[in-house]
């Protein structure tokens, strides 16, 4: 069996067993991977799920590469995850698995279950969740140790909500925030998989939400302060790891898509240029500026630098590589969404930019 014919699909439990995507398979069975995963006892990957689905009472549904993961410790299993690791040579793997393994025991995720106070922390969060926070940040920041260092400076706090219940009870909204006061990412555990049923990454709303934390985190200080409208690294404050360049190029690509933006919304249709890139939501603040490029980045990069090169630039001069090299095609499903928005003529809100 190859690992990529299963690596996407939904892992849930069945009567005595497990279910991998449509199959059902019997707990004496194993599963035979191609290399470098081998054979896997059905029992051992059961084990593996049984975490999740009694936190989530089911709604939480990893899929197997996660689960591949856990019990091969093979990192290659992650590049279901992470594109990144499609373009790392073999030292660079070995650096990031090394940093992904420390990352993922250096911060605290709490999982916050319905009728408990906030403050309950629950040691046996499934490790996958773990992993794969940890595995975004490092995404991120793999060419920028020095900023990612600076982020893990003070202890930071992922909060996840294994049911809807749960996070509704919290008064969450919209399946995952940044919290300002209290300083940390609270996102429905479903949320960290439910990208990632495909060939390639979809929606990661934990890339969002660290977008909106990134924006208010003060590398000087290391600290999370108030919003900074840039990214860590575009302050002169940064000292050693201000990239005058990178804010330049913010700056002015910015510019041109509120430019775009202000176009779209106030003239006929004659008289209008280009379409942002951004949807019409991400103009309505500074941090939603930043939390909706930033995911799209890492998401769409080939419509991003197609669309506004100046902008995406800022964005690979900061965190040092050019995701592009990673996927051969965009995950497009914002970018069509996005163009759905501004050309179904509705009204579009005014911006709050600055
Ligand atoms: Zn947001």
């Amino acid at each position: 069996m190859q690992f990529d014919d299963i690596r996407h699909c939904r892992v849930t439990p069945a009567q005595g067993c497990i279910r991998i995507g449509e199959r059902e398979y019997d707990p004496e069975d194993s599963l035979r991977l191609n290399a470098p995963f081998g054979s896997i006892p059905v029992s051992v990957l059961a084990d593996a799920l049984k975490p999740y689905t009694l936190l989530s009472g089911g709604e939480c549904q990893p899929q197997a590469a996660i689960l591949v993961y856990q019990v091969t410790g093979r990192l290659e299993a992650l590049t279901h995850y992470f594109p990144l690791l499609r373009i790392l040579d073999e030292r660079q793997q070995i650096e990031f698995h090394a940093r992904l393994q420390q990352l993922a025991g250096s911060y605290e995720l709490r999982v916050v279950m319905k009728g408990l106070p906030e403050d309950t922390t629950f040691s046996e969060a499934p490790e996958g969740v773990r992993i794969l926070a940890a595995g975004h940040i490092l995404e991120v920041f793999f060419f920028q140790p020095e900023m990612l260092a600076r982020f893990f400076k003070s202890r930071r706090s992922f909060w996840v909500y294994p049911d809807r219940q749960a996070y509704q009870a919290a008064g969450g909204a919209g399946g995952g925030s940044y919290h300002p006061l209290l300083r940390c990412i609270r996102l429905y555990m479903q949320r960290f998989f439910e990208g990632f049923y495909g060939a390639m990454p979809g929606q990661a709303p934990f890339l969002h939400e660290l977008g909106h934390m990134l924006e208010h985190f003060n590398s000087r200080r290391g600290l999370m302060l108030l919003g900074n409208r840039l990214l860590p690294g575009m302050l002169e404050s940064d000292g050693s790891l201000f990239n005058p360049e990178a804010r330049i190029l913010f700056l002015e690509g910015k510019r041109l898509e509120k430019e775009r933006y202000l176009d779209w919304s106030s003239h006929s249709e004659a008289g209008r240029g280009p379409m942002p890139l951004g949807s019409p939501y991400v103009f309505q603040s500074d941090s939603e500026f930043i939390a909706g490029y930033f995911e799209m980045f890492f998401r769409n990069p080939h419509a991003f630098a197609d669309k506004n090169i100046t902008l995406y630039r800022a964005f690979e001069r900061l965190f040092g590589w050019d995701p592009r090299q990673a996927w051969e095609q965009d995950f497009d499903v914002y970018v069509r969404s996005n163009r759905l928005a501004y050309e179904s003529g509705k009204p579009l809100k005014t911006a709050g930019l600055t």
